[in-house]
Parts: structure tokens; sequence; C-alpha cells
């Protein structure tokens, strides 16, 4: 597992549009953002409907049942805060549940709890959420829940499925 995050380091100030994400990850729960008029679904919760325009807007609860779309490996940490983390990786993750009629659906970047070894493309992950030092800021991280066969790795010149590399 990857080493801890310095929550000290880091200020999150939420806003109207944020405030109640924040909200109810202090619950557990995670929400993107619905759009009313067009089931529209996306995160981070900007303003406004990217599809539509429309601002008359509501959240989704999903249970977070993700898929690893990709990752990368953070060797060097940008901020403070992540200095103790490093090496970790940040995945960007399909939501399943949030799927929209034309078969899109709504991808988040999230901070894996995991380490490399046990990561591959397909695999799958929930959220854990982390206390900070702040009680108002709960952090969503991800965990990888399921291995899922043929899921796969890229070993330095081309993918190979996960089992192949852990072999
Ligand atoms: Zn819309």
């Amino acid at each position: 597992m990857p080493g801890p995050i310095d929550y000290t380091k880091i200020r999150i100030v939420a806003d109207p549009d944020t405030k109640e994400w924040w909200e109810a990850t202090k619950q557990h729960r995670y929400l993107v953002r619905q759009c009313k008029d067009c089931e529209h679904k996306w995160f981070p919760p900007f303003p406004a409907c990217s599809k539509c325009g429309s601002m008359n807007l509501t959240w989704m609860e999903i249970k977070g049942e993700g898929i690893i779309h990709s990752y990368v490996v953070i060797e060097q940490p940008i901020l403070a805060a992540f200095v103790k983390a490093v090496p970790y990786l940040v995945a960007v993750i399909e939501l399943p549940e949030t799927r929209e009629k034309d078969g899109s659906v709504t991808r988040v970047a999230g901070v894996l709890l995991d380490n490399e070894k046990d990561v591959a493309i397909g695999f799958r992950v929930r959220p854990e959420y982390e206390a900070s030092n702040d009680p108002n800021m709960v952090i969503p991280r991800w965990k990888v829940t399921a291995k899922v066969p043929g899921a796969k790795r890229f070993d330095g010149t081309k993918f190979v499925p996960y089992e192949k590399l852990s072999q």
C-alpha cells in the first residue's frame, strides 16, 4: 500500500458547486452531477451540462463500483502532501452505474490504495473514504475489489494479460 497522504498540507474549500458532494463523502456516499433535462452525468461538478448547456441540475448517488480504464504511477510528488505517498497510482475509473442511452459512462480520476503489482486495466475498484485532519473533508480513495481475468498491464513494450505478468 502507498504511504500516507499528509492532508494537513492540502486545503480544500467547498464551493456552491461542490458543497453537497463533500457533505455526501462525510456520509461515505458517492455522487456525480446529473442534468435534469437530458440526464447526462459528469464529474467534477461543473455548473452546467456539457451536452445541452442546462443549469437545471441534480445529483445521482452511485455505489461507485468502477473499472480501471487506465492509470499512471506517480514517482515524483508534485505537492508536499504526497511526499510520503510515492510511489502511488492515479487511475482513470469508469463508472458503469452512470451509463447513458448512447453507451457513454462518466470517468473520474482516483488515487488508488493499491500497489502497482496489484493493479491492471479492467480490474474493479470501489471508493474507500479516508478521514483527513479536517472533519468536513472526507476523501474518497479507490481500492481494487476484483481481479478480472483478461485484464491487461503494460510490460514496457505491449499490453499483456495480467495473469501472464503475475506468474
Ligand atoms: Zn443536459
